[in-house]
Formats: structure tokens, C-alpha cells, sequence
């Protein structure tokens, strides 16, 4: 699915069960920032389901911005039919820090693909950023 495609009766792609209007969509659409560290990454997820290689980027601290690959992710989300997401666990560990554990479901060809992260979360200057990802097993 592409942003073009998406229509005012589109369900948000992070399986929240919520319009993307009213879901990821304010985030990835808009200059409003994900007010929580769950909300930050279920728009990576969107944002990767609907091909929006420019959020992914400013998503990410300044620093972090140059080294990430765009166009590795943008071959990932493009090759991909991004079929859900489940959020196992969120842990606040203090007000700026967070991390979120999630199993995101994908389709490449007719072979399916889960991938399991732990993802570290920090707020700077009253604004969520994706700091680093752990890869886990099943
Ligand atoms: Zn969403």
C-alpha cells in the first residue's frame, strides 16, 4: 500500500484497529510528534507498510540521520506485503527513556517473515526518537 492509496476509510496499517486519519496518519501526514515512545514506533511500522522513507529518516535522532541506509529500508518496504503488527511490551524505564518489544508480520514473494525487535526509545527535547533496534529470536 502506498500514502496515495489510502483513502478516509482506511484502516491504519499497525493493526490498531483505528483509522490511519486518526492513527500513525497525524504523525507520518502532519508535523504532530507521536506523544509516546508506542506510538512512535507503530508509525515506523506504518510508515515502512506505506513506503514513507522520509519519515523513517526524521524519526531518528539528528545524528543518526545521515548513516541510516534509505534505500536498503526503502527495497524492504517496497519488496515487502506488510501484513501487521503486534506490540508485545512496553517498558517505561523513566521519563525519557522507553523501550518497545514487537513482532512485525511480512510477506515477501510467497514466503512469510516475522520480525522480532526490542527497540530503545529516548526523548529529547520533548520529542521521541528511535535510538537502536535488538534483533530477537522467535
Ligand atoms: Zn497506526
Amino acid at each position: 500500500m502506498k500514502l496515495s492509496e489510502i483513502t478516509p476509510d482506511t484502516s491504519c496499517p499497525c493493526s490498531s484497529g483505528v483509522l490511519f486519519s486518526d492513527c500513525c496518519g497525524k504523525f507520518i501526514t502532519t508535523k504532530q510528534h507521536p506523544p509516546t515512545a508506542e506510538s512512535l514506533m507503530r508509525s515506523r511500522y506504518t510508515a515502512y507498510a506505506i513506503g514513507e522513507i522520509e519519515y523513517l529518516t526524521r524519526t531518528l535522532p539528528l545524528m543518526d540521520r545521515k548513516k541510516f541506509d534509505r534505500a536498503g529500508a526503502k527495497i524492504w518496504s517496497e519488496q515487502s506485503e506488510w501484513l501487521g503488527l503486534e506490540v508485545i511490551e512496553v517498558k517505561e524505564n523513566s521519563p525519557v527513556h522507553a523501550t518497545v518489544e514487537f513482532k512485525a508480520k511480512f510477506k515477501i514473494g510467497d514466503e512469510e517473515h516475522l520480525h522480532h525487535e526490542k527497540s530503545r526509545f529516548e526523548k529529547q527535547m520533548d520529542r521521541w526518537f528511535l535510538i537502536d533496534g535488538k534483533i530477537l529470536n522467535e
